[in-house]
């Protein structure tokens, strides 16, 4: 375990201050757990392995997109999370899916840039409960894309809620307020129940 806290220190400290998002912020939050913190810095490192990743390790490995195989479009572009996250039509409907997430002031619509790289539009705790769930949903992408669930809404839902009270389990009074950040016709219910 010290092994991977000292790499991932190496690898926080190579980000460049230029390169520094939104979603990267959330890496000055003490209270998210381990886990996420190190699938969001492979996220911002790219070194999440994705088969364009893994053909270079290997070359036995077939580089392309399976989501877009599974959905028929071919030919397949390189399967790389800035693919999936922006450019995939196996991921279209995930991505209008939420681009329409969040209902707060002055927010009408993710932009295919924020689903990427976080929001910056609000008082800096909605910012952060907003990439935290941002940086769940690409977590949920990655995870799924070779599935047919990576457009299953009812089964991101529950995905949803249960990585957020993971996420939150130090800070059980902030869940309180990701309702009121989410569009009306999205709900996630079980969170209503947190004290
Ligand atoms: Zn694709």
């Amino acid at each position: 375990m010290s092994d991977i806290s000292s790499k991932n220190l190496t690898i926080k400290l190579e980000l460049q201050e230029d390169k520094k998002t939104p979603l990267s912020e959330l890496m000055e939050h003490s209270f998210i757990p381990n886990t996420f913190r190190v699938f969001l810095l492979k996220y911002l490192t790219n070194r999440l392995l994705c088969n364009a990743q893994l053909h270079h390790i290997n070359n036995g490995i077939d580089q392309s997109c399976l989501c877009c195989i599974n959905n028929g479009f071919l030919p397949p572009p390189k399967e790389t999370i800035h693919h999936l996250l922006k450019y995939c039509p196996g991921t279209s409907a995930l991505r209008n899916f939420m681009s329409n997430f969040f209902v707060v002031e002055a927010l009408n619509q993710l932009e295919e840039d924020e689903i990427c790289v976080g929001v910056n539009r609000f008082s800096q705790q909605k910012n952060m409960i907003c990439n935290i769930i941002i940086l769940v949903f690409i977590k949920f992408t990655y995870q799924y894309r070779r599935t047919a669930l990576i457009n299953d809404f009812n089964f991101l839902k529950d995905f949803i809620v249960d990585q957020l009270n993971e996420i939150f389990t130090l800070k059980k009074h902030l869940l309180r307020q990701v309702n009121s950040l989410i569009n009306p016709n999205i709900q996630l219910e079980s969170l209503d129940e947190v004290n």
